[in-house]
């Protein structure tokens, strides 16, 4: 599963920050999911929710931040949010040649150790 080892890496991720700062608890992780990513929430969350106390983190709390994409004209490069269709067509230069942007990237944004 896609998920699976994605959460695997953060948690083992943020075992090693937690070591290297001689620290005894990771408190909080918070975890940016770019929206082009594939990534569902709620299978994500499952799986944290079943693999976190073999990390030992069971009393550690996910944060998890989708971050939404864009859609960039081609032609004049104006970006307007996702969710702006209007028959996909530039209101500034009036191209129809839209393009999605967004990150497909997940990362530990910031964790919280003790
Ligand atoms: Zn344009």
């Amino acid at each position: 599963m896609h998920e699976l080892s994605i959460v695997t890496s953060i948690m083992e991720q943020s075992l090693s920050i937690c070591k290297e700062n001689k620290a005894h608890e990771i408190k909080e992780i918070e975890i940016e999911i770019g929206s082009l990513s594939g990534i569902d929430k709620s299978s994500f969350s499952f799986v944290i929710e079943s693999v976190k106390h073999s990390y030992g983190l069971g009393k550690c709390n996910f944060v998890m931040n989708f971050i939404s994409n864009n859609r960039v004209c081609n032609n004049c490069q104006t970006s307007f949010s996702a969710d702006y269709f209007l028959g996909d067509i530039c209101k500034k230069c009036g191209s129809g040649f839209l393009v999605l942007k967004g990150n497909s990237e997940v990362k530990i944004k910031s964790i919280l150790i003790e």
